[in-house]
């Protein structure tokens, strides 16, 4: 049996997402109290609080909202950063500024979930946690600290042991980790859409196909151009992820793109669904080449995994990660893909989210590091508090207003992205040769 499903160019999201909203046709000048440029989580959320909170609000979208990370992602809502834990964002940003962010953050994944509650988008929501797991009893010190630490914060996080966490995910393949019941699952598109038309209902405009060209400061006002006309607004929030660079140079300048493909099955028969995560978390470990996985709505399982060699790229991916899948899940066969897609996260080089000021009255703000739709509710709010308030000196944002250092060898990122990742397969591979585990033989759990 053949498993070479072709890249698609719309994520499976978009295949079950139901009705696609028409957005706004741009075709005329016009002004507005705030003008957001991109169309994602972060500038839809920010969108919305201003428009509850009474600002006339234009989003400039260059495609349609959710054409980028904000439609192509796994939908997992993750309440922390991958890479930087709170003692990390002490250490980067000082013990105040750091233990806000990582209080904040960790909020995020309450905020997302309250959003869709609030506003009834029907988003398919799964509020059961999220875990982290360690595959290799090698791995089992970093997973306890990350836990140890998301739990000083006071967050509801749990240990789980080899016995516990093997019936959480429905398998023994892994040896104990944690469990932060404030994250879980989302059909991110469907959550992207209800926000962008909770912001029309409010009054705002969604204009997609209108990309913003440059914008200049002038009498107190920004004027953003498009091919169609000029916005004229108080004030400007730049919302682009990793096309920002293309309008806000310097913040651009700290961002690294990182290729990741995503693939869903076909789904899955009664005994396996009924098996794995029967409380349907999404569960994201810590080897070098990170597994995941999560089951949607239809039981499909959804995967993620990055190319290392160039024989990598393309269909070939999907094949590799149903694999995978088969045997970190000791599946009976490998799962057939039904749907295989990229996106591109942006990745700063600190690894932190962050906000820049432009100018008077204009920020331009990143949260993705590949774990960005907690992270993006987090930055939205703060973009718009900035927007209101305007003055950053008065510390209204969780997430700090600074310069993030610039990636010195930008072009080589995604070379050197893919030299790390096959270094941390060989790592792996010792871990697990050195610790007796046989991937694939994991007994299931009755
Ligand atoms: C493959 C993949 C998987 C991921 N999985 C997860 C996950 O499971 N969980 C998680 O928490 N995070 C995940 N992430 C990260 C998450 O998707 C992002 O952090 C989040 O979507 C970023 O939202 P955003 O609004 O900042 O950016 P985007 O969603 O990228 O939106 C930016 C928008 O700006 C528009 N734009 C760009 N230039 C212009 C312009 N000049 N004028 C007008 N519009 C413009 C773009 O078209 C785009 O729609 C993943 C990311 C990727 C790429």
């Amino acid at each position: 049996m053949s498993h070479a499903t072709p890249v698609s160019d719309h994520s499976l999201w978009w295949d079950t997402v139901g009705v696609v909203p028409e957005w706004d046709r741009f075709d005329c000048d016009i002004s507005a109290d705030v003008c957001v440029v991109g169309g994602g989580f972060s500038g839809l959320t920010a969108a919305l609080k201003l428009v509850e909170s009474g600002a006339s609000v234009v989003v400039l979208e260059a495609k349609e909202p959710g054409y980028a990370a904000s439609g192509r992602n796994a939908g997992f809502v993750v309440p922390n950063i991958a890479k930087v834990d709170p003692d990390g964002m002490q250490y980067l940003l000082g013990k105040e500024k750091g233990t806000r962010l990582a209080h904040a953050i960790s909020r995020g994944g309450e905020g997302v979930f309250g959003t869709a509650r609030r506003l009834g988008i029907d988003c398919d929501a799964v509020e059961t946690g999220w875990i982290q797991p360690a595959a290799y009893p090698g791995m089992l010190d970093t997973v306890h600290a990350r836990f140890e630490q998301w739990k000083s914060l006071g967050r509801p996080v749990e240990w789980l042991d080899r016995v516990e966490i093997a019936k959480v995910i429905g398998c023994e393949r892994f040896v104990g980790g944690w469990i932060d019941r404030s994250g879980g699952g989302i059909h991110p598109l469907k959550y992207l859409f209800g926000l962008g038309l909770a912001v029309r209902d409010l009054g705002g405009s969604v204009y997609s196909e209108t990309p913003a060209t440059g914008f200049q400061h002038s009498d107190g006002k920004w004027r953003v151009k498009t091919s169609r006309g000029e916005v004229l607004a108080e004030t400007l929030l730049i919302c682009t992820n990793i096309s920002t660079g293309q309008l806000d140079v310097s913040a651009g300048a700290s961002l690294m793109p990182a290729l990741i493909y995503q693939m869903a099955t076909k789904p899955l028969g009664k005994a396996d669904s009924e098996r794995l995560t029967p409380g349907r978390q999404p569960v994201s470990d810590v080897q070098n080449d990170v597994f995941t996985f999560r089951i949607d709505a239809d039981n499909r399982l959804i995967t993620g995994g990055m190319p290392v060699f160039p024989w990598d790229d393309g269909p070939g991916m999907g094949t590799r990660m149903a694999r995978r899948l088969a045997s970190e899940l000791n599946l009976n066969e490998v799962p057939q893909v039904e749907k295989l897609w990229t996106g591109v996260a942006a990745v700063t080089t600190d690894f932190l989210p962050g906000i820049r000021q432009i100018g008077p009255g204009a920020f331009s703000g990143v949260a993705c590091n590949a774990r960005g739709i907690a992270s993006t509710h987090v930055l939205g709010n703060d973009l718009a508090a900035l927007a209101l308030k305007g003055d950053p000196a008065r510390d209204l944002t969780a997430i700090p207003v600074r310069e993030i250092a610039a990636a010195p060898f930008r072009r080589v990122a995604p070379l050197a992205t893919r030299s790390w990742l096959w270094w941390g397969r060989r790592r792996d591979r010792i871990l697990a040769r050195n610790t007796k585990i046989e991937i694939g033989n994991c007994r299931h759990v009755e």
